[in-house]
């Protein structure tokens, strides 16, 4: 029962740490395979004998060891594992880089662009923009290119002369000027306050010790 998925060239065997494991989960564990993530949302399980695809979420395996057995085996359990360890894309998610610095990471599935944990600011960080130096309130992280998203005038973010030294590929980052914002009670409030966007590069994480020390409201 050999399945015929013989495509590119397949990725290396490797196993995973020993822990211990007994049975199918210790042989999951200790037993060489290539997993790989493949577009349907299943998994191609590449051991030394055959190849075999798993469907995490049907709980389902094309080799003997399922289909006669109806075990939960070790191919099945090597995909969980493989996940749960952040070594392949959980299913719904694929392969993926960060738009500013490139690095891997999982995104989902269908178009966008991302963000690695570095490189996206949360919704309420303060920001710096590059270009004017101003400080901002991030309202909102979007998953549109800043190539492809709007203002309502019709121009395209990317086009504005004070962005063409940021990506038209990074996803865009909308926010607020804090210096418009009004402070009361104690509190910054920046409710009703215009949302600008901008590729997510133009704007500077700020660390958190160097920001202004107001509760904010209103994000
Ligand atoms: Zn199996
Ligand atoms: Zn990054």
């Amino acid at each position: 029962m050999t399945h015929s998925v013989h495509t590119t060239a397949s990725a290396a065997r490797r196993t995973l740490p020993d822990d211990g494991l007994t049975g199918r989960a210790g042989r999951a564990r200790r037993e060489p395979m290539a997993v790989r993530a493949l577009r349907d949302d299943t998994y191609l399980v590449d051991t030394e004998h055959d190849s075999y695809v798993v469907d995490l979420d049907a709980r389902s395996c094309e080799c003997p060891d399922h289909t006669i057995r109806h075990a939960r085996c070790k191919h099945l359990r090597r995909v969980a594992m493989e996940v749960n360890e952040g070594l392949v894309p959980p299913p719904g998610e694929r392969d993926g880089v960060c738009a500013v610095c490139g690095d891997p990471i999982f995104v989902p599935v269908g178009p966008g662009s991302y963000l690695c944990g570095a490189h996206r600011p949360a919704r309420g960080e303060f920001v710096r923009d590059r270009e004017s130096g101003s400080l901002l309130l991030v309202t909102r992280v979007t998953t549109e290119r800043a190539d492809e998203r709007e203002t309502e005038d019709g121009t395209l973010i990317a086009d504005y002369e004070s962005n063409r030294e940021y990506g038209g590929h990074e996803p865009v980052v909308e926010a607020v000027y804090v210096g418009r914002a009004e402070a009361a009670d104690g509190r910054l409030n920046v409710a009703g306050q215009r949302r600008y966007s901008f590729p997510a590069s133009r704007l500077r994480r700020v660390p958190a010790d160097v920001t202004p020390n107001l509760p904010v409201v209103g994000v």
